[in-house]
């Protein structure tokens, strides 16, 4: 169970269950949101030009995106494996990182989905105070999440496993690493 997908609503804390599975599975956490925001930071090309998406809550669009991704997975840490959090996040996105996955002649093992009440998060997104969340860019980011990610869960039907996040974040990260155990 290496190569993994991530999937939930802003703020259903995929990032903090990340960074404690990553080093539990061995295979690096790579988030399309962290690998933007670091662009952001350093002020690289990719970076000013996504800002603006990530600052009113819109999805990047999925060229800069995909192509960001895809020379990540090419990196060496993750031909054995990775924790794709925030991505795919459209079917689009799904469709080519299968693509990319066949050419590798490889596929995912699973996709895991963090299930939590879209009104419990929010207050914990405003107390996180992360740039983007202010109120209404989080009530888009939810939107943008039912419309455009949601349909994943169909998408990925076969390979999903659904995780029940409201909880200790111990006790959550032991959820997922049984829920992957008993599949594998
Ligand atoms: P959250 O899970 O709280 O929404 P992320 O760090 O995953 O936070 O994402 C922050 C922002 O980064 C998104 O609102 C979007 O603008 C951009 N982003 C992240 N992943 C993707 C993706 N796969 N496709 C397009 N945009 C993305």
């Amino acid at each position: 169970m290496t190569r993994v997908v991530l999937v939930g609503p802003p703020g259903a804390g995929k990032g903090t269950q990340a960074t404690a599975l990553s080093r539990e599975l061995g295979v690096p956490h790579i988030s399309t949101g962290d690998l933007f925001r670091a662009h952001i930071a350093n002020s690289t090309e990719l970076g000013q030009d996504v800002k603006r998406y990530l600052d009113e809550g819109k999805l990047v669009p999925d060229e800069v995106t995909n192509e960001m991704v895809r020379t990540r997975l090419e990196e060496a840490d993750a031909r054995g494996g990775f924790l794709l959090d925030g991505f795919p996040r459209n079917v689009g996105q799904a469709e080519v990182l299968g693509k990319l996955l066949s050419t590798a002649e490889t596929k995912l093992d699973a996709v895991v989905e963090f299930k939590i009440d879209e009104d419990v998060v929010v207050e914990r997104l405003l107390a996180r105070g992360r740039d983007d969340d202010n109120e209404s860019v989080i009530r888009h980011r939810q939107e943008v999440y039912r419309t455009e990610t949601a349909p994943l869960l169909d998408y990925y039907a076969d390979l999903l496993i659904t995780v029940d996040a409201v909880g200790g974040v111990d006790d959550i990260t032991a959820r997922v690493l049984a829920a992957l155990r008993d599949r594998s």
